[in-house]
Formats: structure tokens, C-alpha cells, sequence
């Protein structure tokens, strides 16, 4: 169980069925009820003129050491297209234009009860220069062929690359 205790009014949760069938924590002094719905993560892939994809280096857990597509965490009061946006300009430095959907990627966290989606859309550069920003240590546009999976941080940037280089073979 995520939550042990109510945000609302602190009672211990207990599970209850609710209508679905699905059991949740439930309050049962005032009637909250924790709904653990996927995080919504957002992120570019971005390209330069030489068709070189950017990847960061990921300088906090999890993965760090590892590299990432630019990506994040949307906030509560921004689009989707405006949190790719902004992460790729903190992960990298780099002002980016969108050009278009790409994909949108489940993922799940069976141990931590978690679970997300990932919004990936194309991108290309149109200001700023590379430097690593909060969360990560290196920025730098690989060749596809020196990208390889295991050095790749998350599965869902995994599945991106993999496909997208499926496509060009
Ligand atoms: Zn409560």
C-alpha cells in the first residue's frame, strides 16, 4: 500500500473494495479514498543536423551513471507539450521546438506499486548550447550506431531507441 495514513485527516487507511472491484485504501473516517493513478512523465527525442540523438547523464538515482532520453515529470499546471518543453531545457541547456508526437509508453514498477506513462515527442534544437543542468551530469548527441541498450537508463528509453532505430535499418 502506498499511502498508510489519510492526507485529508490523518485516520489509518484501511482497504475496501470500491464499485470497480479493485481494492483501495480507504478512509474511514471521512471517506478519502487513494486512487493510484500512473504518474504522467514527459520527454523529447531530440536530433541535431546530423541526425544524432541527445542523451543525458543521469548524475541522480535512479540509474544514475546511466543515460537518458531527455525527460520528466510533468507539473500540475502545464501541458504536456510545454513539460517536454521545459525538462529538455533543464536537463540540457538546449531550447527545443516540438515536431510532433512520437509515442506514448507504458511503464510499471511492480515492486514500488507504481506505475506511468511516457510522453515522448520529436524535437529539434533552436537555442541554448549543451551543458548539464540540475539532475544530470553530461549532455551530448550520440551517433546511432554508438547508442547501445545497456547503457540506456530506463526500459520505456529503450523501447524509443530501439524502435526508431528499427525503422532506419
Ligand atoms: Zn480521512
Amino acid at each position: 500500500m502506498p499511502f498508510n495514513f489519510c492526507p485529508r485527516c490523518g485516520h489509518e487507511l484501511v482497504l475496501r473494495e470500491k464499485d470497480d472491484r479493485r481494492l483501495r485504501p480507504t478512509c474511514p473516517q471521512c471517506g478519502f479514498t487513494h486512487y493510484a493513478n500512473p504518474a504522467l512523465a514527459v520527454g523529447v527525442l531530440l536530433t541535431d543536423d546530423r541526425n544524432r540523438f541527445c542523451l543525458v547523464l543521469r548524475g541522480e538515482e535512479p540509474r544514475k551513471g546511466y543515460w537518458g532520453l531527455p525527460a520528466g515529470f510533468m507539473e500540475g499546471d502545464e501541458s504536456a507539450e510545454a513539460g517536454a518543453v521545459r525538462e529538455c531545457l533543464e536537463e540540457t541547456g538546449l531550447e527545443v521546438a516540438l515536431d510532433g508526437l512520437h509515442a506514448v509508453y507504458s511503464y510499471q514498477h511492480a515492486n514500488r506499486h507504481t506505475s506511468g506513462l511516457l510522453i515522448l515527442y520529436r524535437a529539434h534544437v533552436i537555442g541554448g548550447s549543451p551543458r548539464a543542468g540540475t539532475d544530470t551530469t553530461d549532455v551530448k548527441f550520440f551517433a546511432a550506431d554508438e547508442i547501445t541498450v545497456e547503457m540506456l537508463a530506463f526500459e520505456t528509453h529503450r523501447q524509443a531507441i530501439q524502435e526508431i532505430f528499427a525503422c532506419s535499418e
